[in-house]
């Protein structure tokens, strides 16, 4: 076999120190690996877990170069890693996902544009450089639009939706930070995403297709599978299958898209990772995300993904957490996940639970019943 193989022993390199490295690093020290981490903050999430911490910033080289030397693998936990610094890496260190589809993702504008070039539909939109490129596209789109900065958004942060002319002059500041995309409204009836894995042989698995429920932008719950028909689920699989193909994906991508009444698909954004969506994984596959992202980056062979139950995955920010904490002694059926972050501050991803569910109906009744993401 002279394919590169990453075996048990070995250590792995996770730039970023999140709770998706820290689920990372806890799928591969299942199978024997080493952690290593790098992230600005000591004991991070994923540095509480690791066997070392580099304490730098993302584009500090030094560190890197720290991180290539101690590691057989390295990969990342989030997209918005310094572009260059990883370009520069993969020079000197084992990165099999490389570093494009960082610079992809990093900028939604590039971004968008690949998806298009990669034959699926995204909702129309125009890039954003001025106040005058904003009223002319405004003009061309109409409302009701969301304007989102092109670079350094997550979870809604940098994004306006617009209205109205009266919503214009709140945007400026937007387009001052930087260039921006302004994209129609969806009237969507279901958020959808589905996570695909690819290894360097260039096998791919998908994960089911999942329903996502966003609050104030931030994913509030995930029920696999989602509830929609065969037709819908094959396409949607279809196109993440052919993002990835065309983007030649190595490792994992998670790709949102949004569902219309009229069965029409249009694909949101894409993230080059594990992701939030895919967390009801670690119960309700036979292998979680994270497990088969080690896999892909290791060369391993891809496990076939089966879908064991049916799952309903609730986040728990920082406002929910004195809450959660109350109804854990009267929770059997509960699989809790909290990632070890010090401060619960208000909207922060500090946990998730995932609960197993032959009636999926009646658990979200349930779930409501207990007040827990009342905010
Ligand atoms: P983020 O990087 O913050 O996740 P997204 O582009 O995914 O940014 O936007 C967050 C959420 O905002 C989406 O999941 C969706 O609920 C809503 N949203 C974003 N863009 C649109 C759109 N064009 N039409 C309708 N809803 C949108
Ligand atoms: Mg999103």
């Amino acid at each position: 076999m002279d394919r590169k193989v990453i075996l048990p022993g070995s250590t792995i390199g996770i730039i970023g120190g999140g709770q998706l490295g820290r689920m990372m690093a806890l799928a591969a020290k299942q199978a024997g690996f080493r952690i290593v981490v790098l992230d600005p903050a000591f004991n991070s999430p994923c540095g509480q877990v690791a066997d070392e911490q580099i304490v730098t910033d993302y584009d500090d080289y030094d560190g890197l170069r720290q991180l290539a030397d101690k590691c057989d693998v390295i990969t990342y936990e989030f997209e918005n890693i310094d572009y260059e610094a990883l370009k520069k890496l993969t020079g000197i260190a084992y990165i099999p996902q490389g570093a494009e589809l960082i610079r992809i993702t990093q900028n939604r504008i590039i971004e968008k544009d690949t998806l298009v070039r990669s034959g699926v539909q995204v909702a129309p939109y125009e890039a954003i450089y001025t106040y005058e490129d904003l009223i002319g596209a405004i003009s061309r789109i109409g409302y009701p639009c969301i304007i989102k900065t092109a670079q350094g958004g997550y979870d809604g942060k940098g994004q306006m939706t617009l209205k109205s002319d009266d919503d214009i002059q709140a945007a400026a500041p937007l387009i001052e930070h930087g260039p921006c995309v302004l994209e129609k409204m969806i009237n969507f009836e279901k958020e959808l995403s589905v996570i695909v894995a690819r290894n360097e042989t260039r096998a791919m698995t998908c994960f089911p297709v999942v329903e996502n429920i966003h609050f104030e932008h931030i994913l509030h719950k995930t029920i696999a599978p989602a509830r929609i028909n065969s037709t819908v689920e094959k396409a949607a699989k279809a196109i993440a299958v052919k993002i990835a193909q065309y983007v030649d994906l190595i490792g994992t991508l998670a790709v949102e898209m949004f569902l219309t009444s009229t069965g029409e698909v249009y694909v949101n954004e894409l993230a080059p990772r594990p992701h939030n969506s895919g967390h009801y994984s670690i119960e309700a596959c036979n292998i979680s995300q994270f497990g088969q992202h080690i896999r892909a980056i290791c060369n391993w062979p891809l496990q076939e993904i089966e879908l064991l139950k049916s799952a309903i995955m609730v986040n728990i920010l920082g406002q929910h957490v004195d809450n959660l904490n109350k109804q854990i002694p009267y929770q059997s059926a509960w699989f809790i996940h909290l990632y070890g972050k010090d401060q619960a501050k208000y909207q922060r991803k500090m946990g998730h639970v995932t609960i197993l569910t032959e009636d999926v109906e009646t658990t979200l009744d349930m779930l409501n019943q207990t007040g827990i993401w009342k905010d």
